[in-house]
């Protein structure tokens, strides 16, 4: 798997898929998702912004930082109910051996 964004922070920059000659640089930006029909903002969010048309694409790691956070259950397996063993509590009979 072939990640194309640098670590955010980083001086380095991507080329622009919008423009041919933008950059796109981290920046810190407002992130709008619904959850639900819930408007959920995050300010300073990390994002790659174009410094020539401005196109932004929302820094991937983060983004999967914030699903983890607000799907809490999104990725977790149901589980499955065992039925308890029964334990045999009869004990068998001890043999007696016969002495002499
Ligand atoms: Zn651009």
């Amino acid at each position: 798997m072939s990640d194309r964004f640098p670590i955010f922070g980083s001086p380095a920059y991507i080329p622009c898929g919008n423009c041919p000659a933008g950059q796109m640089h981290s920046q810190h930006v407002t992130y709008f998702t619904w959850l639900g029909d819930q408007l959920i903002t995050v300010p300073d969010f990390p994002a790659w912004v174009c410094d020539v048309c401005g196109r932004r694409e929302y820094d991937p790691r983060a983004l999967n930082q914030l699903s983890l956070i607000l799907a809490p259950n999104a990725g977790k397996s149901t589980r499955k109910h065992s039925l308890p063993r029964r334990a045999n509590p009869k004990r068998k009979g001890s043999r007696s051996t016969p002495a002499g």
